[in-house]
């Protein structure tokens, strides 16, 4: 599904939307906690070997995308 303003403003606020986006760490994750840290809503938390990206809390913004220095999270 393509990403666009419509859904993904769908997705941040209207609860229970089907097709919600969020995203998530890969093992590429190298535990530097700066997603951690930026994430607006706090949806990230240390994980074992990797951050976890909680889907419920996630809106989707791409903060921890933007900062990962790999560029680790990724939309699923
Ligand atoms: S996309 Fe935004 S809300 Fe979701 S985990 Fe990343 S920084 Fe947090
Ligand atoms: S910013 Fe990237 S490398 Fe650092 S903890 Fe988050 S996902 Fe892992």
């Amino acid at each position: 599904m393509k990403l666009t303003a419509e859904n993904t403003f769908a997705a941040a606020v209207v609860p229970g939307v089907e097709d919600k986006f969020y995203y998530v760490i890969s093992a590429d994750c190298v535990m530097c906690a700066s997603c951690a840290e930026a994430c607006p809503v706090h949806a990230i938390t240390e994980g074992d070997g990797r951050y976890e990206i909680d889907p419920e809390r996630c809106i989707d913004c791409g903060t921890c995308s933007y900062v990962c220095p790999l560029g680790v999270p990724q939309p699923v």
